[in-house]
Formats: structure tokens, C-alpha cells, sequence
């Protein structure tokens, strides 16, 4: 076990670039946002379409419920470039 490990970091300090994800990793990583240039990410990953839609028309309703409407649409990532940060 102590020897692999040792192994592990030398392999690791060898090579320059970090190991990098294949963008094809098929549906595992595949998740639904809202996003709209007025409102805005709803900052959710939804994992079906579907909840993303529901996502979407909630914040619809909630827009027209003050006079306005929502300019989000929905988006699909690859689960990386959404943080929940916000
Ligand atoms: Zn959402």
C-alpha cells in the first residue's frame, strides 16, 4: 500500500498538466439550468429537463405576478461551469 502511494505522487509531480476530464462524459454529469440575461441563473442544477422546465415556469409566474415576465431559458451543462456559490 505504502509503495503504491509513493508511486502515485512521483507519477503525479512527473506530469506537467493536471489529468484532464473527457467533455464526453455522457449523461452522468449532464444537469439543467435556468438562465436569463435580465433574471439571471436560477443557480439550481436540475438533473431532468423537466424539473428545469417546472424551475422555469415558477419563476414565470412569480415574474408576471409583479408585472413583468422572465427571460430565463433553460440550459444544459455539463454540471462544471455552474457553481452554487451564488
Ligand atoms: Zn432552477
Amino acid at each position: 500500500m505504502y509503495r503504491l502511494a509513493k508511486l502515485d505522487v512521483t507519477a503525479i509531480q512527473r506530469s506537467d498538466s493536471p489529468p484532464t476530464r473527457q467533455p464526453e462524459t455522457e449523461t452522468m454529469n449532464i444537469t439543467y439550468t435556468t438562465d436569463g440575461s435580465v433574471r439571471g441563473t436560477c443557480g439550481h442544477k436540475h438533473r431532468t429537463v423537466e424539473a428545469a422546465y417546472k424551475c422555469l415556469e415558477e419563476d414565470q409566474q412569480g415574474c408576471e405576478s409583479q408585472g413583468g415576465y422572465s427571460d430565463r431559458h433553460v440550459e444544459q451543462t455539463d454540471g462544471d461551469d455552474l457553481t452554487d456559490s451564488a
